[in-house]
């Protein structure tokens, strides 16, 4: 039986989410890969630990999460079981719905049948009373925006969701659901969004809304699935996740599109102290609207880079220029 650390709470820095009650870890870990069915237990467990044990106390997953769809949640429930019930009271769990989940009209988008029924598996699958989070996925254009937020605020009032979010949704479609969200008695807490040195669509304008409505931002791929680490720098090794071919979303080229300047960015973290994974962290949570950045880990030594991360948040003007510069070329 895991025993968690007792120092865990000694070194995180948590921070508040927008103007609400609920702060989170810095950094937080999600289950996107690396948990599911065709991943080690063992290795899932051991990543799991270490990082609560460190004081990431919020987990991030969504219904589809695998590969199989669903199996990182029922290995979240394995976990839940065997580990980490007695931490039940220090523990943010979000999952989401809003991507393809099983056939028929009502497997995904934004509909309430589609919704609330994803919460309830998702509940089942991690043997869960309830989710801390629940997210809309991504912003449905066909059904009104008022069913898809009536189906956030219901799944809070029926006790299966402490609070709700938003994810992928664009500054107007997120002032809109916000407005939704507050007319209905359940404020939106969060927006999840990607964001990381090569895509910095949150700055045209999304932060800009967070900031004025009081709300957190967990920003997902901060090192940009690996490449804004050391992982590429001698070329795609083995099991990485630009070799895998059940689901594609970081492909040999986009190593390759991007290696000139990831070999530059490298050498700016090596001048400052730090890995390169390390400063692409700081670097989204120098954005004070970034509450939280939600990282992925297929190792227990890449957290702990990873965690170090916060030993040295803070940029030079000069440091950030060359940054930019870099960024720009
Ligand atoms: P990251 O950008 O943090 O990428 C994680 C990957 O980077 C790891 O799997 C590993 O790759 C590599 N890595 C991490 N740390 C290091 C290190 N120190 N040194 C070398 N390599 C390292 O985030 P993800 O893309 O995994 O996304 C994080 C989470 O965000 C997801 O789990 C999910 O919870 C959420 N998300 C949400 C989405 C949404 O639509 N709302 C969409 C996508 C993600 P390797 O596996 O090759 O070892």
């Amino acid at each position: 039986m895991y025993a968690a650390s007792e120092q865990r709470y000694e070194s995180m820095k948590y921070r508040r989410l927008g103007r609400s009650g609920l702060k989170l870890p810095a950094i937080s870990l999600g289950w996107w890969y690396n948990f599911g069915a065709l991943d080690s237990l063992a290795n899932a467990r051991a990543i799991a630990c270490r990082a609560f044990d460190r004081g990431v106390t919020h987990f991030d997953l969504a219904n589809n999460y695998g590969p199989p769809p669903g199996s990182a949640e029922l290995t979240f429930g394995q976990l839940f079981k065997s580990d980490f019930a007695p931490y039940r009271d220090e523990l943010i769990v979000s999952t989401k719905a809003g991507y393809d989940m099983w056939a028929g009209p009502y497997g995904e988008w934004g509909s309430r049948k589609n919704l609330l029924a994803s919460l309830d598996q998702s509940l089942m699958r991690m043997g869960l009373e309830y989710v801390d989070i629940f997210y809309s996925h991504r912003f449905d254009p066909e059904t009104p925006l008022e069913e898809t937020m009536g189906a956030l605020a219901s799944a809070v009032r029926q006790g299966k969701a402490l609070y709700v979010g938003i994810s992928n949704y664009t500054p107007e479609q997120t002032t809109q659901a916000v407005r939704i969200l507050r007319d209905l008695g359940t404020p939106c807490l969060i927006h999840q969004a990607s964001y990381n040195m090569f895509n910095r669509w949150v700055e045209q304008g999304l932060l800009e809304v967070l900031d004025q409505e009081g709300i957190g931002c967990i920003v997902f791929s901060p090192l940009a699935q690996g490449l804004l680490t050391d992982r590429y720098l001698k070329g795609i090794p083995p099991g990485a996740r630009a070799t895998k071919t059940e689901r594609v979303w970081l492909t040999a080229q986009d190593v390759d599109g991007s290696l000139a300047k990831v070999h530059q960015l490298n050498e700016i973290a090596r001048q400052r102290g730090q890995t390169l994974a390390q400063m692409a962290l700081a670097w989204v949570l120098r954005k004070v609207q970034v509450t939280s950045a939600l990282i992925g880990a297929s190792r227990v030594e890449q957290l702990e880079d990873d965690l170090a991360a916060l030993a040295h948040l803070q940029f030079s003007a000069e440091e950030l220029q060359a940054i930019e510069d870099v960024l720009a070329a």
